[in-house]
């Protein structure tokens, strides 16, 4: 045998053992995680319960309702719009693993996106998965991209021109929070978009939050986005979380910034809409290393420094911004909001225990509210 042969043997070989390794990992991607009805679970429903043309299509995602024998209002979470803003789905999950409700209703959707978790963005370096070690073992989440994956959805058109008519770049078509108030004959991240605005309308939310993270030098962060017909909810919301020291940005979703949650939620249904963000450096342009401990932890010396030159939006220092932090802002948020929503609109009332506050979180941190995998 020649010795070229013989390299070119071994590159072949050595080119099938990269693509075996990494179809293993594209493999893994796909499986389901793991969340765990808790107490206050009452039933599991999927989108396509809504909207049937997305059976069997790989974004039905599940739907929780955590209901009581009380009348009262009905609260509707989405977690998981982007996958790659840890916060939002792990918020719906502690309160799917955790909350009882003794008065109304909460319904949680944690993966919105649920095709979004499937891939990761290439060249973001972003980790795949986030593990929390629990007394009964380690649950791991997915940590995905973005964007509906382009298996599902593709090709890109150069511009996406939304359904009233503003033109976007063209990845914004796979961006669920772009795409309401959704399509039925639309495109796939449309459907998903027509299936979530289904739910609300069906089950007539009285007050809807969509949960996000976003990059520390983006404008909106620590913030409340609210459609004008649960601006006043809002306000008082934020003083009262003013109160508990925990400041929040209030912005009126403004009429012209279609296809998002905050502005179609509420004028395609009657729910009251808003949006929420918090602080997520692994989503940043300027962070530095990107993993798991990144995503979990917000540590980045990069922002520190940017923190020091004015260039942020949050305060940025060593202790960076925790997962514990971020999903204790999104639940204290939320439980403000229901329990103003209720002094507001008694009829509409909302009652639930098993959550824990921002300081109980910080102190025992997140893996404590996990369940025990079965
Ligand atoms: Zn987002």
């Amino acid at each position: 045998m020649k010795k070229n042969e013989k390299i070119a043997i071994f590159l072949l070989v050595f080119a099938a053992i990269i693509i075996t390794a990494s179809a293993f990992e594209f493999i893994d991607q796909w499986k389901d995680d793991v969340i765990i009805g808790g107490p206050g679970v009452t039933r599991i429903a999927q989108l396509s319960d809504y909207f049937p043309e997305l059976k069997g299509e790989y974004c039905d995602t599940a739907i929780y309702f955590l209901e009581s024998d009380e009348p009262g209002g009905t609260v509707f979470v989405l977690g998981g719009t982007h996958p790659n803003e840890p916060s939002s789905m792990l918020s719906a999950v502690l309160l799917i693993e955790n909350a009882v409700v003794t008065r109304g209703r909460i319904i949680v959707i944690p993966q919105a996106n649920l095709s979004g978790y499937s891939h990761n963005d290439p060249q973001e370096a972003s980790p795949r998965k986030l593990h929390f070690k629990t007394a009964s073992g380690v649950r791991v989440f997915r940590y995905g991209s973005r964007a509906t994956n382009p298996i599902h959805q593709w090709p890109d058109p150069d511009i996406y021109i939304n359904q009233f008519g503003q033109s976007l770049s063209g990845s914004e078509t796979r961006n669920l929070n772009r795409g309401y108030p959704g399509d039925p004959k639309g495109n796939y991240t449309e459907r998903i978009c027509y299936g979530i605005m289904e739910v609300i309308r069906k089950e007539a939310a009285d007050l809807s939050v969509d949960l996000h993270e976003a990059s520390p030098e983006y404008p909106v962060i620590n913030a409340i986005v609210a459609h004008e017909r649960a601006i006043d909810l809002a306000s008082i919301a934020v003083l009262d979380l003013q109160m508990e020291d925990l400041n929040y940005n209030l912005e009126i979703s403004p009429p012209s910034f279609r296809g998002l949650t905050h502005r179609e939620w509420g004028d395609y249904s009657d729910t009251m809409a808003i949006l929420m963000e918090t602080a997520n450096a692994s989503q940043g342009r300027i962070r530095g290393r990107t993993d798991e401990a990144l995503a979990l932890t917000g540590k980045d010396k990069m922002y520190v420094k940017a923190a020091e030159l004015g260039r942020l939006y949050v305060p940025y220092d060593e202790n960076g911004h925790p997962i514990e932090e971020r999903v204790g802002r999104h639940l204290a948020a939320l439980n403000v909001l229901i329990v103003n929503m209720g002094m507001l609109f008694p009829e509409k009332t909302v009652e639930y225990y098993g959550i824990p506050s921002y300081g109980e979180l910080m102190e025992q941190g997140y893996a404590n509210y996990l369940l025990a995998a079965q």
